[in-house]
C-alpha cells in the first residue's frame, strides 16, 4: 500500500530551464544601465551555458560573467545576490502542478521533497512556486548534510512522514540521484522523463506530465500490470 508520495524539485515540479530562461533575461532588464553593453542575447545564453543546468554555483558563474563582459559597475556578489534574492519570483511549475498535489492529498498521501541544494534558495524557490503547503516535510542536502542518491536521506524522508520506505513513491527526473537512489533505499521510483537524459532503466514507471501521477499509483496500487507496461496501448 502506497502511503506517500515524494518528490525531486529542479526538473519534476519546477521547470527549471524555464524559469532560469525567464529569470536571466529579467535580471538584465532589471540592471540594463549596467550591461547594456552585452546584447542580452548573450548575457542569457552565457549564463545558462555556464550554470551547466544548475550544477555549477552562482558565484561561479557570475565571477564568469563579469570578466568574460568586462563589467565594471557591478560585481559578481551583487549579481549573486540579485539571483539569491529574485529568482524565487521567476519560478514556473510544470503543468497541472498543485492540481496533482492536492488530488494526491484529498486522496489521503502524505507528501514530501527531497532536493538536493542549498536551503534557503531552494526553501525559497518552493515558497515561489507556492506550494510549501502541500508537504509535510522538506529535505534540503545542505540543511540534512546528506545528498541523493544516499539511502539515508530517502530513509530519514520516509521516517519523518511516519512511513516506511516500501510504503512510499519516490518521483524525479535524475536516473541516478532520484531513481537509482530512491530504488537502493527500497522505495518505488517514478521517472519524470527528461530530454538530458537517455533513459532511467530502474523506474518502475515513467511519465511525461505530472498529471500522469495518479493513474501510476493507482497501477502500484492494484499491481495488476507490471511497470514496464505503463505507457503500452490497449489492446
Ligand atoms: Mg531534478
Amino acid at each position: 500500500m502506497i502511503q506517500a508520495v515524494l518528490f525531486d524539485l529542479d526538473g519534476t515540479l519546477l521547470d527549471r530551464d524555464t524559469s532560469i530562461q525567464q529569470f536571466v533575461a529579467a535580471q538584465y532588464e532589471r540592471l540594463i544601465t549596467h550591461l547594456n553593453h552585452i546584447p542580452q542575447s548573450d548575457y542569457v545564453s552565457r549564463f545558462i551555458e555556464l550554470d551547466c543546468r544548475g550544477h555549477v554555483w552562482k558565484d561561479k558563474v557570475y565571477q564568469k560573467i563579469v570578466t568574460e563582459f568586462e563589467i565594471r559597475r557591478l560585481s559578481w556578489q551583487a549579481l549573486l545576490q540579485d539571483y539569491e534574492t529574485q529568482f524565487q519570483d521567476y519560478c514556473v511549475p510544470f503543468p497541472s502542478l498543485v492540481e496533482v498535489l492536492s488530488g494526491l492529498k484529498q486522496q489521503g498521501y502524505s507528501l514530501g521533497i527531497v532536493s538536493n541544494g542549498l536551503g534557503t534558495f531552494q526553501t525559497r524557490a518552493i515558497k515561489g512556486l507556492g506550494i510549501q503547503d502541500y508537504f509535510e516535510v522538506i529535505l534540503i542536502s545542505e540543511i540534512e548534510q546528506m545528498r541523493k542518491p544516499q539511502a539515508e536521506i530517502f530513509h530519514r524522508a520516509a521516517k519523518r512522514l511516519g512511513v516506511t520506505a516500501k510504503n512510499s513513491v519516490f518521483i524525479g527526473d535524475h536516473p541516478e540521484a532520484d531513481i537509482m537512489g530512491a530504488k537502493n533505499a527500497e522505495m518505488k521510483a517514478i521517472w519524470k522523463r527528461s530530454s538530458y537524459w537517455q533513459e532511467a532503466k530502474e523506474a518502475d514507471a515513467i511519465i511525461d506530465e505530472l498529471s500522469e501521477i495518479p493513474s501510476i499509483l493507482e497501477q502500484f496500487e492494484s499491481n495488476c500490470q507490471p511497470a514496464n507496461d505503463a505507457h503500452a496501448p490497449d489492446r
